[in-house]
């Protein structure tokens, strides 16, 4: 089978093209093939081949980068920059991984194969599909077509095997079925509810942009829930879950998130594109940031209350000391804005993300639809980049992990 012409990044076949003429073999691969086969228009085209990055490199020239240390791959540009692809070299199964035999992780991942051991090292049957344009072919190993109709996230081989060699995949199985509305195959799903504290083995800075992507991909509410759902909430951000876990579903706390969430992911529908990953960490650790400084009595109370919570929460998650501070700030903006104080910052970059931040607030509480009207309207959204990297701390210390959001004190919401 073919896609249309339109729908196939015609840069990603020039790549495609002159790696085959060149001699090599090459195919578009992953998640571009798996977003085209169900209707969705693919974002990246990452390309897959026999050659080496060295290869690579000498058919592009100045054309080609070759980045990364744990995974070595070249990324070709066009358009002096503008667009940019990832080539990777085909790569097969790691072996022999840890002399201790029980420990699966996987640390290195630069044994290169041919076509089809690559398509087995990957995740999900539905990532691992290679097609070839200009044959009209789609080279599926592993099962992906079928998965694909009957849309369900497999993992390829045993998934108590693929999930304890990278525990991020669990995130990722959940992404993809909130992502494309799939099911996660039984077998796969109890696999994750019994793997998921390895979780904590992942590298944070891998965890926690994860978890961004959960947010952005217009699915956030269907990704939380599943998370929550299969008890991974409980181990990546136990603040949140604990709180779930003990609101009450009808009247207050779950269906507040949940609200969040879902516009969240009307905004991002609405604006083609996702929030700013402030503002979707905002929406995320808000509810136990508020029961955290509920009994605040001042201002400053308040602010050290949450710069508190923030400090645990981004120890935790490997979050860079900018996006705490950030966090602090678009939180204190927040308040001044639904207390109908806007102020000077609305013109700072940080503006537009407290708006963003308080209309989510606004609809999260049901407050009257005018109220959130006068709010969204209240500046016109502006570009501001707030992109966060994030920090490996080094090992993640060990004991207690409740956030102890229970002992807020009082139950008083304090205004400004
Ligand atoms: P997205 O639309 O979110 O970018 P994607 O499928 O393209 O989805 P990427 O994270 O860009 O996901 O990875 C590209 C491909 O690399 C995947 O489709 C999958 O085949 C493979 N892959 C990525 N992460 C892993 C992993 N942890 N283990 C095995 N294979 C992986
Ligand atoms: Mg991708």
């Amino acid at each position: 089978m073919r896609f249309e012409e339109g729908r196939v990044d015609p840069d990603a076949l020039r790549v495609v093209r002159k790696l085959e003429q060149s001699g090599y073999q090459a195919y578009i691969v992953g998640g571009a093939v798996r977003d085209l086969l169900v209707g969705r228009r693919a974002k990246d085209f990452d390309i897959a081949t026999n050659a080496r990055p060295e290869d690579v490199k000498r058919v592009f020239r100045s054309n080609c980068r070759i980045i990364g240390r744990r995974f070595r791959l070249a990324h070709v540009f066009f358009g002096w920059g503008a667009r940019q692809f990832e080539v990777a070299t085909f790569r097969r199964k790691p072996i022999g991984v840890d002399e201790e035999g029980d420990d699966l992780l996987i640390r290195s991942d630069n044994a290169f194969g041919d076509a089809h051991e690559d398509a087995e090292r990957r995740d999900f049957t539905i990532n691992a599909l290679f097609y070839d344009h200009d044959r009209g072919e789609i080279l599926d190993w592993v099962g992906g077509l079928v998965d694909i109709e009957r849309r369900v996230v497999r993992t390829i081989g045993d998934p108590d095997v693929r999930f304890r060699e990278d525990p991020v995949r669990i995130l990722r199985a959940i992404k993809f079925a909130a992502r494309l509305d799939f099911g996660i195959d039984p077998d796969g799903y109890d696999a994750i509810v019994a793997h998921r504290d390895e979780l904590g083995r992942s590298a944070r800075p891998r965890l926690f942009e994860e978890i961004l992507r959960l947010l952005r991909g217009g699915a956030a509410r269907r990704s939380i829930y599943l998370a929550w759902d299969t008890g991974v909430l409980a181990v990546i951000l136990p603040e949140l879950s604990a709180y779930l876990d003990d609101g009450d579903l009808d009247g207050g706390a779950a269906r507040r998130v949940f609200r969040a969430l879902a516009e969240i992911d009307r905004m991002t529908a609405e604006r083609g594109g996702p929030l700013d990953d402030l503002v979707l960490l905002a929406v995320l650790l808000r509810e136990p940031i508020r029961e955290w400084s509920e009994g605040a009595k001042t201002r400053e109370e308040w602010r050290v209350a949450v710069d508190e919570k923030i400090a645990e929460i981004g120890e935790r998650m490997a979050i860079t000391r900018r996006t705490a501070e950030g966090l602090s700030r678009i939180y204190a903006a927040d308040a001044r804005l639904r207390a109908g104080r806007s102020g000077g910052f609305l013109a700072t970059p940080l503006g537009p993300l407290a708006r963003d931040l308080a209309v989510v607030g606004l609809v999260a509480d049901g407050a009257p639809a005018e109220r959130i009207e006068k709010l969204r309207t209240l500046v016109i959204p502006s570009p501001s980049e707030h992109r966060m990297e994030a920090v490996d701390h080094g090992p993640r210390r060990g004991g207690a992990r409740d956030g102890g959001a229970r002992d807020a004190g009082p139950r008083e919401r304090t205004r400004f």
